[in-house]
């Protein structure tokens, strides 16, 4: 359990008790005789107090373990059916080929064609796991070198563009000729832009359009990905980068997800001493911004 996890509890049981035993020694100290007159009345409000206190804080601690909890069974359940989805679908078509049911040499090709697909998948599933693993235990390190930002955002791109073969995008590229330097490590923040690209494909509808912009100013550049689907309800939005967070509404809730994408993105960008925002109106899309410090100060 980390420090900030118990802060309630120390503050309650702890600071507060403290506190007004200091102002009861206070109050004495000062006022002699006329304090320990009250001296009863001020211990039976200072208990008191404390025990409110004391158990506002416990239950709050409660209340968020119970919620932490809740989203890390919800969490491997969808792991597990994502998981099993896949493997089903090999195992089927795999047997069907060891049977020699498929005949036809194109339909043999379609088979193996679902295989590799399904297996590409899961290795991403597995990757994606293992990814947040490290990050969660610390073993994750950036490795920050000086990186121009365009090339950055081309091969966010170019990684983003298999994508396109599924589904047509009207993919909008705003980014301006002269884009600044960032102290990057390249490969993590590509997987940061990449992850807000395939959200904006996955929760879009079938009109599908996405942009990414960039804008320097002054110390600070800013990546933008902006898409035109549901968007995402105010309540949801301040905790949609928690980790296994996944939205409420059952028309996001059907989309494929671990609720760890957006997560992972706030990791890294962090890691790269940014910071990671959301402005959404439900129905008119989201935005999703990146917003680094320049290498070596402002941008001229
Ligand atoms: P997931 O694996 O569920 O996509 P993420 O951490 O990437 O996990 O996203 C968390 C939740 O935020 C998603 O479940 C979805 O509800 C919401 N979300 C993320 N990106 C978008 C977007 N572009 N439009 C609408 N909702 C989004």
């Amino acid at each position: 359990m980390k420090l900030r996890h118990v802060l309630p509890l120390i503050i309650g049981f702890v600071f507060v008790p403290a506190a007004l035993m200091l102002t009861v020694g206070i109050l004495i100290l000062v006022y002699g005789s006329v304090a320990r007159d009250y001296l009863f009345g001020i211990l039976i409000v200072s208990l008191v107090g404390t025990t409110i206190i004391g158990s506002a804080a416990t239950l709050a601690v409660l209340f968020r373990e119970a919620r932490v909890a809740k989203l890390q069974t919800d969490f491997v359940n969808k792991v597990s059916h994502e998981l099993r989805t896949p493997l089903t679908s090999i195992r089927m078509f795999v047997e069907t080929l060891q049977l020699g049911r498929l005949q036809d040499p194109q339909r043999q090709r379609e088979a193996l064609e679902i295989v590799a697909e399904e297996t590409a998948r899961l290795s991403g599933l597995i990757n994606r796991l293992l990814d947040w693993a490290r990050m969660e235990s610390g073993r994750r390190v950036y490795e920050l070198s000086r990186q121009p930002l365009g090339p950055v955002l081309d091969a966010a791109l170019a990684a983003f563009e298999p994508q396109l073969l599924h589904h047509p995008v009207q993919l909008e590229r705003d980014l301006p000729p002269r884009l600044p330097s960032v102290m990057a490590d390249r490969s993590a923040l590509v997987e940061a832009v990449l992850n807000l690209l395939n959200n904006a494909f996955k929760y879009t509808g079938p009109d599908k359009r996405i942009r990414l912009s960039a804008v320097a100013s002054g110390p600070t550049v800013t990546i933008a990905v902006t898409d035109n689907g549901p968007g995402i309800p105010l309540r949801d939005q301040k905790h949609v980068f928690d980790k296994f967070y996944r939205a409420s509404d059952p028309l996001r809730r059907t989309v494929e997800g671990t609720g760890l994408g957006l997560a992972m993105v706030k990791h890294i960008v962090v890691g790269h001493g940014g910071k990671v925002s959301v402005e959404s109106e439900p129905g008119c899309g989201a935005t999703f911004r990146i917003a680094l410090p320049v290498a070596g100060g402002a941008h001229g």
